[in-house]
């Protein structure tokens, strides 16, 4: 989780309005702060704040609770569903012997029970 959040300094959220405190600390931001920006809501914690959040389970946003990345099990399903087609149009024939093995395991399992 922690290293899909980008870290940078704060000096270089320049444009979109800086925010002046981080609220797991409420402390301020120095220019060299190492900061972490999220990836749905655009808020900025410190490193070290934002860090101890998640490792606390914090899998939302400490200001506006929306999920720190833009849905990650979305992600995660599309890019299995990916493998796995690609998967099955490079080995067709392998997969469907599989299956008939499978079909005919369980045939076996049925017939001995
Ligand atoms: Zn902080
Ligand atoms: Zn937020």
């Amino acid at each position: 989780m922690k290293n899909k959040l980008p870290v940078v300094d704060f000096s270089r959220l320049a444009g979109d309005s800086p925010p002046g405190t981080c609220v797991v600390c409420l402390g301020g931001f120095a220019a060299s702060d190492e900061v972490r920006q999220l990836g749905n809501c655009r808020h900025v914690f410190h490193r070290a704040c934002i860090d101890r959040w998640i490792d606390a389970d914090g899998f939302t946003c400490p200001l506006c609770r929306s999920p720190l990345l833009p849905s990650p099990e979305e992600e995660e399903e599309k890019r299995l569903i990916v493998k796995i087609f690609t998967t099955i149009r490079s080995f067709p024939l392998s997969i469907m012997n599989l299956q008939i093995n499978l079909f005919i395991s369980n045939l076996y399992v049925e017939n001995y029970l």
